[in-house]
C-alpha cells in the first residue's frame, strides 16, 4: 500500500468516526435522571450543553422534559408546605 492510499484510508476513517459520533448522539436519548438533573440545575457545563443540543433536535425528549416540568411544578408546593410546617 502506498502512503497516499494510507492517507485516504485514515481520512475516510476519521470522517466515518465523526459521522458515527453525530449519529450516535442523535440516537441515544436522554435518561430520566439527565432530565431530572437538567431541571434542578445539577448538571456540569459539558452535560448541560449536550442535553440542550439533544433537546433542540429531539422532539420526544423535549416532550418528556415538558411532562417532567409539569410534574415538578405539581410537586413543589407539597415540598414547600412540608418544609414550612
Ligand atoms: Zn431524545
Amino acid at each position: 500500500m502506498s502512503s497516499g492510499a494510507l492517507i485516504v484510508v485514515v481520512f475516510a476513517l476519521a470522517v466515518f468516526w465523526f459521522m458515527w459520533r453525530q449519529i450516535k448522539g442523535n440516537l441515544v436519548h436522554l435518561e430520566d435522571d439527565d432530565l431530572d438533573d437538567f431541571l434542578s440545575n445539577r448538571m456540569g457545563e459539558k452535560a448541560l450543553k449536550r442535553t440542550r443540543e439533544h433537546l433542540l433536535r429531539c422532539a420526544s425528549c423535549k416532550l418528556r422534559l415538558d411532562e417532567m416540568t409539569k410534574k415538578t411544578q405539581k410537586v413543589k408546593p407539597d415540598r414547600w408546605l412540608k418544609r414550612r410546617f
